[in-house]
């Protein structure tokens, strides 16, 4: 039986199985998550719901945003993780599992080409765009009415991972996907506002500031996001505040980079490829992942010895890829 059927048996079984999307959540984690959520309510099981890091503001119009937990509560007849592609991207969620909820059926379902399978059932799909994608082919194989709740949590995830609709890989069938979102009830022109158009102020002050040093090394614009920035700044997400798809959109950048210090030290590390070229490479080679086009892992050292331990390695990276 395909895994997508073995997938969706499971589930009709399962009474209160526990889904965990991962660290840092965007808009496909939460969405995927909350829409599942949603679907095996109205299939009378009682999920819960649950990430290691708060829901960021942006996504709070989801239905169920409000019910995420940080730690699991009790015992679970099912594990889901979903948009993460090894053990450690689901965090503390799995982590503080019971020892008997640990040993449950755990089920991987993800887009990320880095995907380490590290589940029982693992239904892992490069192809697809978004693992909203893939959550509405199996909600339409277990023959789950699509409501506007579950389809806005779908198109979000969708809307995200796509930038939009502009990422390469937006061909028809994910316009078809999005089609019957809308159809079913979603917001499209909502939810695009409330992703891409709302920006806090202290974003653009973050901005500001690490926008006075960037660095062009070859065809790799690179930047630094420190704690003193956010705190001057009022930017107080562990993140470079989307710096990245905006040093991304540079002419002369065929990679963009950052370095952001996180409250806790570590350095996490964003990338974003242009041309076809693939950083996702990279990011794995680092104790990451991630999309050949998005990709980013977090690194224990200091700044500035993360800058010298990526920049050589996408370095070389650019040169294998483009033979120069
Ligand atoms: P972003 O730069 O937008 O935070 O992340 C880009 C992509 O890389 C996303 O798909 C994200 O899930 C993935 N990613 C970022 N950090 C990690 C990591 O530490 N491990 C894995 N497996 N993926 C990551
Ligand atoms: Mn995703």
């Amino acid at each position: 039986m395909p895994v997508k059927q073995q997938i969706a048996r499971q589930l009709q079984q399962a009474e209160r199985p526990v889904l965990i999307c991962h660290v840092s959540p965007d808009g496909d984690a939460l969405g995927t998550m909350l829409g599942l959520a949603l679907a095996l309510r109205r299939m009378g099981k009682h999920p819960d719901t649950t990430c290691q890091d708060p829901v960021p503001t942006t996504f709070h119009y989801l239905p169920g945003a409000d019910k995420v937990l940080s730690k699991p509560t009790g015992e679970y007849d099912l594990v889901v993780s979903l948009d993460c592609s090894d053990v450690r991207r689901m965090g503390t969620p799995y982590q503080s599992l019971s020892p008997r909820s640990k040993n449950v059926l755990l089920i991987n379902i993800d887009h990320h080409v880095t995907n380490l399978n590290f589940g029982d059932l693992n239904w892992v799909d490069p192809t697809a765009v978004a693992t909203a994608e893939m959550m509405l082919e199996l909600m339409e194989t277990m023959d789950v009415p699509l409501d506007i709740d579950i389809a806005t949590c779908l198109l979000t995830g969708i809307v995200c991972d796509t930038r939009g609709f502009r990422t390469a890989n937006t061909l028809p069938k994910v316009t078809a996907a999005a089609t019957r979102l809308m159809e079913a009830g979603a917001n499209l022109a909502d939810i695009t506002s409330r992703v891409f158009s709302e920006r806090p102020l202290a974003a653009v002050r973050l901005w500001t500031q690490a926008l006075q040093e960037t660095h062009m090394e070859g065809r790799i614009l690179w930047g630094v996001v420190t704690q003193e920035m956010r705190m001057q700044s009022g930017y107080n997400a562990n993140a470079d505040a989307g710096l990245v798809g905006f040093l991304s959109d540079v002419n002369e950048a065929d990679i963009a980079v950052t370095f952001t210090e996180k409250d806790s030290g570590e350095i996490y590390v964003s990338m974003r490829a242009n041309r076809g070229l693939d950083v996702s490479r990279v990011a794995l080679s680092l104790g990451g992942g991630g999309h050949p086009q998005a990709a980013g892992c977090t690194l224990q050292i200091t700044l500035q010895e993360a800058v010298d331990t990526v920049l050589p390695a996408l370095q070389a990276t650019w040169r294998e890829q483009t033979g120069q």
